[in-house]
């Protein structure tokens, strides 16, 4: 532990305190500090490097999108979750909206997997996605074209049913601003769907600085449901629920135990992210990652 420095939290203005030095296990293997803001509970990445320094995991994603029988055992587990994932993830959309054939945003879309299953189920689906490698993986691969993140703001205002963002604003360097334009960009009866990793998760207690989802310095922000629902209320949205990501559990134990040097990280961290998926459960505050479900503060409930 360094000593304790302190900063101004982003989000609510408080006295953020040194939190914890965590290492970039994935890339550089440099260290960053985050700090936390006792108040709204957010944890941030102090000093990131720049956005282009941070792109550089995505070349690794993508060898993994375009393998069709990837060989390591962790990477085959990947490829096998996508696709249950993915299902999950409809199921979301689908249940909350009530609706089988509206207009999607899909903010931060990858490798277009989620946004090509929504088009084929009958959706409308505007796609953006920063990495131009990964839009030219979505035309190759579906047919599916996205567009750059900045066309975000000629989009047409109140026309989508649903947003989503899944696994996108611990990215992004001003998620309020974000989080306002998909507020203007949603219909009035609209869903804004946030997928983040959960700081006050059991693997993250458990891993401590190993967590494989503090994933510095790619990842700007960390958040708990108190911090989720402070952004939320900031730019003028109210959480409707939010509810458990059940397969990040796996990925992020087996990770975080490689990251840790356990010899049999795989099957350690199976049977752990197993463990915290079944006991989360009962208490989805404590879930690995979670998918928060937000309105606009004035629209009538669904
Ligand atoms: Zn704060």
């Amino acid at each position: 532990m360094t000593e304790k420095a302190t900063s101004i939290c982003p989000l609510c203005g408080g006295n953020a305190l040194h939190f914890a030095e965590c290492t970039d296990y994935a890339v550089s293997g440099e260290d960053y500090s985050l700090s936390r803001c006792p108040d709204c509970g957010l944890i941030f990445t102090e000093e990131p490097p720049s956005a282009e320094s941070r792109q550089a995991y995505s070349k690794l994603e993508l060898e993994l999108y375009r393998a069709d029988n990837p060989r390591r055992l962790l990477d085959r587990m990947y490829y096998h979750t996508r696709f249950r994932n993915i299902r999950h993830k409809i199921r979301i959309v689908e249940g909350m909206t009530r609706i089988r054939r509206g207009h999607l945003l899909n903010y931060g879309a990858h490798s277009g997997y989620f946004s090509s299953r929504m088009e084929d189920r009958g959706w409308t689906v505007t796609s953006l996605e920063e990495h131009h490698e990964k839009r030219v993986f979505s035309l190759e691969m579906f047919h599916h074209r996205m567009m750059d993140l900045s066309e975000a703001e000629n989009l047409p205002r109140a026309s989508f049913d649903a947003i989503t963002l899944w696994h996108s604003i611990e990215h992004q360097e001003h998620p309020g601003r974000l989080i306002r334009l998909m507020r203007d960009l949603m219909k009035d009866n609209g869903l804004l769907f946030i997928a983040v990793p959960n700081t006050d998760s059991l693997d993250a207690a458990y891993y401590g600085r190993h967590w494989a989802a503090w994933d510095v310095p790619r990842h700007l922000w960390h958040f708990n449901v108190k911090s989720m629902m402070e952004l939320g209320r900031q730019n003028g949205l109210v959480l409707l629920q939010h509810m458990q990501m059940p397969f990040d559990a796996f990925y992020i134990s087996i990770l975080s135990e490689q990251f840790g040097g356990s010899r049999h990280y795989i099957l350690k961290g199976m049977f752990k992210g197993l463990k915290f998926r079944h006991a989360s459960r009962r208490n989805r505050s404590k879930s690995s990652s979670i998918v928060y479900i937000f309105r606009k503060q004035w629209a009538p409930l669904p």
